[in-house]
């Protein structure tokens, strides 16, 4: 018998679980797009964003997912022929680079593989290398999506300050701003990129760029930038329709609006709290699963583990199984082992991932660990016991 009917619950890391607030805040009609309250709305949006990406800086917005601001990121700064060096710690960085590579642009790849962070020395070395600084920006996750590493964005900035280079630092906090500490200003960030999905807690089809002056030096000779993508009209719109180039994205913004008002009210700082506590219980609970079978979390060192979302090897084809008897039986849907397939294992079937971002909270993750251990037990995976006292003993020790 299936216990899967009731309230669904979709713990992949995005779209991430919408908050009934944002819901009903887009559940509304057709607002006038040329003046009046959603003019004012937005206006207001953009102090707002800067706050959570913790910057006096710029912020573009988008009518697009992720992949469109990794697009409107490069486009502002690149010409073709550019060099751009690509910090590969799973699938998301590689992409941004593919994308790259497309219009037009070179791309040298440092690949720290599916386990790894970026190692700041070796990308100093890199930028030594480049005596003639051929390349124009470095392109970074803050977390890879697929492996659910974290890399240390000051480090890389420390890196690149000491080789002398003046390349971009450009990150992609897409799957992390709001989840995972992020400072753009004191860490010397020049172009972030993000999206409404995730920490954001907003529908999938907005997008954010946030850039400096520097940065915006380089858009004055970027040949790759074209009209819809230009970021410079949308910081600065002459009327209202060029914050988007054309139509806002009406019902998206009212959502927005809702998720930053949580945010604010929560405090970033107790959001970001609250994602480091309830990741810590996640990883106690694998910990002692692992401890007896074949669990195992993907990234070794807790340290370098994203509050956002956990990655994790539980050997084919037991992922996939573990996944489909969660949505089918207990009604929570898990991440798919994204870009993690290996010649023994070409479609992943041994990974799935926990997206733990924006709004989730303890009874959410204690249901979830819950059932994670009813399904290894009714598929008959060896695993540890006592992982959900791990958890809650965790939990209980505030
Ligand atoms: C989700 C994600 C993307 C892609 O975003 P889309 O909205 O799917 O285009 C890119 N980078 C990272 C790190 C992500 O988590």
């Amino acid at each position: 018998m299936s216990l899967a009917n009731g309230r669904h619950y979709l713990a992949i890391p995005g779209p991430s679980v919408m908050p009934d607030r944002v819901l009903n805040a887009m559940h509304r009609a057709a607002p006038n797009i040329y003046a009046g309250e959603l003019v004012e709305m937005t206006h207001a949006l953009i102090p707002d964003l800067k706050k959570v990406a913790r910057t006096d800086q710029q912020v573009a917005m988008y009518v697009a997912n992720g992949h469109g601001a990794w697009e409107a990121a490069l486009s502002n700064t690149l010409s073709r022929g550019d060099t751009v060096l690509v910090l590969g710690t799973g699938r998301f960085c590689h992409g941004w680079g593919e994308m790259a590579a497309k219009m037009g642009v070179q791309v040298q790849t440092i690949d720290f593989g599916k386990q790894g962070d970026i190692d700041a020395s070796q990308v100093e070395d890199a930028l030594r290398a480049d005596g003639d600084h051929k390349i124009s920006a470095v392109l970074s996750v803050q977390v890879d999506t697929s492996t659910s590493v974290r890399n240390d964005i000051p480090a890389l900035r420390r890196a690149m300050d000491q080789s002398g280079h003046p390349a971009l630092l450009m990150v992609d906090c897409i799957a992390c701003l709001g989840c995972d500490v992020f400072e753009m200003d004191a860490w010397g960030v020049d172009v972030m990129v993000t999206g409404s999905q995730k920490g954001l807690m907003t529908p999938p089809g907005m997008s954010f760029v946030f850039f400096n002056e520097k940065a915006d030096t380089l858009r004055e000779k970027a040949d790759c930038v074209t009209h819809y993508w230009d970021w410079r009209p949308r910081i600065n719109p002459n009327g209202y329709y060029q914050y988007f180039d054309g139509t806002a994205p009406t019902h998206h913004l009212y959502g927005l609006r809702a998720a930053l008002d949580m945010i604010f009210e929560e405090g970033l700082d107790n959001v970001w709290a609250r994602h480091e506590k309830l990741s810590r219980m996640i990883w106690a609970a694998f910990e002692v699963w692992g401890t007896e079978g074949p669990m195992q979390l993907n990234i070794s060192d807790p340290a370098k583990r994203s509050h956002a979302v956990t990655s994790v090897n539980i050997g084919a084809p037991n992922g996939t199984a573990l996944r489909n008897w969660m949505i089918n039986n207990a009604g929570v849907t898990l991440g798919i082992g994204l870009g993690m397939n290996t010649p023994d294992d070409p479609n992943g079937d041994g990974f799935f991932r926990v997206g733990h971002m924006g709004h989730v909270n303890a009874h959410m993750v204690m249901g979830l660990l819950g059932t994670l251990d009813t399904g290894l037990k009714a598929l008959k995976i060896p695993h540890g016991e006592g992982a959900l006292t791990a958890a809650s003993t965790l939990m209980a020790r505030s």
